[in-house]
């Protein structure tokens, strides 16, 4: 699997896990609309827009969204690639092994654990998913670690 398709594979299992209920269909988290949302690709409005993670923009009622809205990724700046990492390799017995092993710093590592409650709906359903599409978390620390994270 090339980076890119390792790229569309984590933003397809992330979306097919965040929009279980349209299965992967973009819905618009105000007026539940999925027929008027456009995704943005060229974000008139960048802070929303975060790597792999897509933008989205509702022509019905004019909202902008990422698809990490309401989800425990919210807001996050950390590659798709390093969550899905930690979110297939589970809580590690060592921060301090676990910083060194996933090249991820022990502060940003201790952030995304403690957002990343085990038992999380969504997380689970993105973890059925990456596995499903064949992904380790192996793969995702290698293509994290290329993109400087
Ligand atoms: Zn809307």
């Amino acid at each position: 699997m090339t980076s890119k398709q390792l790229d569309a594979a984590l933003t397809r299992t992330f979306e097919a896990a965040r929009w279980a209920d349209s299965h992967g269909q973009p819905t618009c988290p105000k007026c539940f609309d999925a027929e008027d949302v456009r995704v943005v690709t060229q974000p008139s409005r960048p802070q929303v827009c975060r790597g792999a993670v897509p933008s989205y923009h509702c022509t019905c009622c004019l909202r902008y969204f990422a698809s990490t809205y309401d989800t425990p990724l919210q807001q996050t700046k950390i590659p798709l690639a390093c969550w899905a990492c930690v979110v297939l390799a589970g809580r590690p017995g060592s921060l301090y092994e676990a910083s060194q092993a996933w090249g991820i710093t022990r502060k940003a590592l201790y952030a995304m654990l403690r957002k990343l409650e085990p038992d999380h709906p969504f997380i689970g359903r993105w973890r059925q998913a990456l596995k499903r599409a064949g992904i380790t978390a192996e793969q995702c620390h290698r293509h994290a670690v290329k993109e400087g994270a």
